[in-house]
């Protein structure tokens, strides 16, 4: 029996790990769940799975939490450093799922001790990619890829042989705005940028997936998990999100990876690496499906993907600050205080005013995320007038 920890056990990510657990009661069992305010579902999984710590992130929330777990034996524990706590405990996995920069510390708590994390959280590395890849070299901790794409390239990658790889290849959807006219662009509801036509997720990488900011943050994330160049990691539209990602070799071969857009796939995948386990995903029927097209992105249209792209050969500060200012374009978007185009303005006139040192250490990743932010929140009200 393996143990795991669930950072982010109410979201999209940690109920489709909790979904295929649930299904396997043999082969896991839960050290700690984690939540940022949702304590009534925290309380309903911790039960469920008899979890042995429950832990909510908002520390005003630790009465309701007891409350909620009153009669059962699981501790529970309120606030960020309870969460990085939470990471601490002995555990053989972790499934990192927080959303954004806030999963930074407990995941990095997670590496340091030499868990096998899972890694769903790309901001992470996007925001402190060299760091965490030194903090997981030093510790020994294994990184295994959650997101489909990585995973799909983790699945096909010749980790024995990099030189023998041309470039990789992530493919995208294009999200619910590919065909949008471009003068209705500005005019895009959060409800119309948050349904996405193949994947059903959380709400902030719904709206990355509209702007293809999500792809970007994926070149990244990429850039640092595969021994590749950022000039090898292409970026290929693909609608039907069946091919997953590719890897192309020297000799002109190209190996994939295929499935229905399911994450309880790379989920499984990373839950019994290095060997296999049933997960319950849709099987493929391309039959059914017919064709599968692909197209170049537009640049002019998905400016966060240049954004990304740009900040990622720029290094340094870039990727830290690129991530912080669009969190706080995303959640300004999704409270109706920015308008769809201007998350890439906003992303793009952080960029020129903050500091743009390299960080050293994490508290000055930290820093400049928090400096970011600050600009950023400043900036918003520029664009919403
Ligand atoms: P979500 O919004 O559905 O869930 C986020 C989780 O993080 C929740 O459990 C929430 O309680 C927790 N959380 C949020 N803010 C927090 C904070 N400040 N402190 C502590 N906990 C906090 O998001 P999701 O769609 O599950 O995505 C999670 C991560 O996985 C993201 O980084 C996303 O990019 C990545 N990812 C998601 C998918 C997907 O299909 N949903 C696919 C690939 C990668
Ligand atoms: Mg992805």
């Amino acid at each position: 029996m393996k143990s795991i920890t669930i950072l982010g056990a109410t979201g999209s990510i940690g109920q489709s790990t909790l979904d295929l657990l649930r299904r396997n009661p043999d082969r896991f069992k839960v050290e700690a769940l984690t939540a940022h305010c949702r304590v009534q579902e925290l309380a309903a999984v911790a039960r469920e799975f008899n979890a042995r710590v429950a832990v909510i992130g908002r520390e005003d929330l630790l009465a309701d939490l007891k409350a909620a777990l009153d009669g059962t034996d699981i501790e529970a524990a309120a606030g960020e450093g309870a969460i990085i706590e939470a990471a601490s405990r002995p555990s053989d996995m972790v499934m990192a799922a927080i959303v954004g920069a806030a999963g930074l510390a407990p995941t990095l708590a997670a590496v340091r001790r030499g868990a096998t994390v899972l890694l769903a959280n790309k901001e992470v590395l996007v925001c402190a990619g060299d760091l965490m890849m030194a903090e997981v070299r030093q510790s020994g901790a294994t990184l295994l890829p959650v997101d489909s794409e990585h995973n799909a390239i983790f699945q096909v990658f010749d980790f024995n042989a990099p030189e023998r790889i041309d470039r990789i290849v992530l493919t995208a959807s294009g999200g619910p705005c590919r065909q949008t006219p471009a003068e209705r662009l500005p005019f895009i509801t959060p409800a119309e940028a948050v349904a996405h036509p193949n994947w059903d997720m959380g709400a902030k990488i719904s709206v990355d997936s509209a702007t293809m900011m999500n792809k970007g943050l994926e070149v990244i994330e990429a850039f640092h998990l595969f021994p590749v160049k950022a000039s090898q990691i292409e970026v290929l539209i693909h609608p039907q999100s069946v091919i997953h990602s590719m890897v192309q070799y020297v000799d002109g071969s190209t190996l994939a990876q295929l499935g229905s857009p399911d994450m309880r796939t790379p989920i499984a995948y990373c839950l019994a690496w290095p060997e296999r386990m049933t997960a319950p995903a849709e099987r493929l029927d391309l039959g059914r499906i017919g064709a599968l097209t692909f197209e170049a992105p537009d640049m002019e249209r998905f400016r966060c993907l240049a954004l990304a792209r740009a900040a990622l050969e720029a290094g340094g500060a870039a990727p830290t600050v690129l991530n912080a200012a669009n969190e706080i374009a995303v959640a300004a978007f999704l409270g109706n205080r920015l308008r769809f185009t201007d998350i890439a303005a906003l992303v793009d006139a952080t960029l020129s005013l903050a500091d743009m040192k390299a960080p050293q250490s994490l508290e000055t990743v930290f820093a400049l995320d928090a400096e970011a932010r600050r600009i950023a929140d400043g900036l918003i009200m520029k664009f919403a007038a």
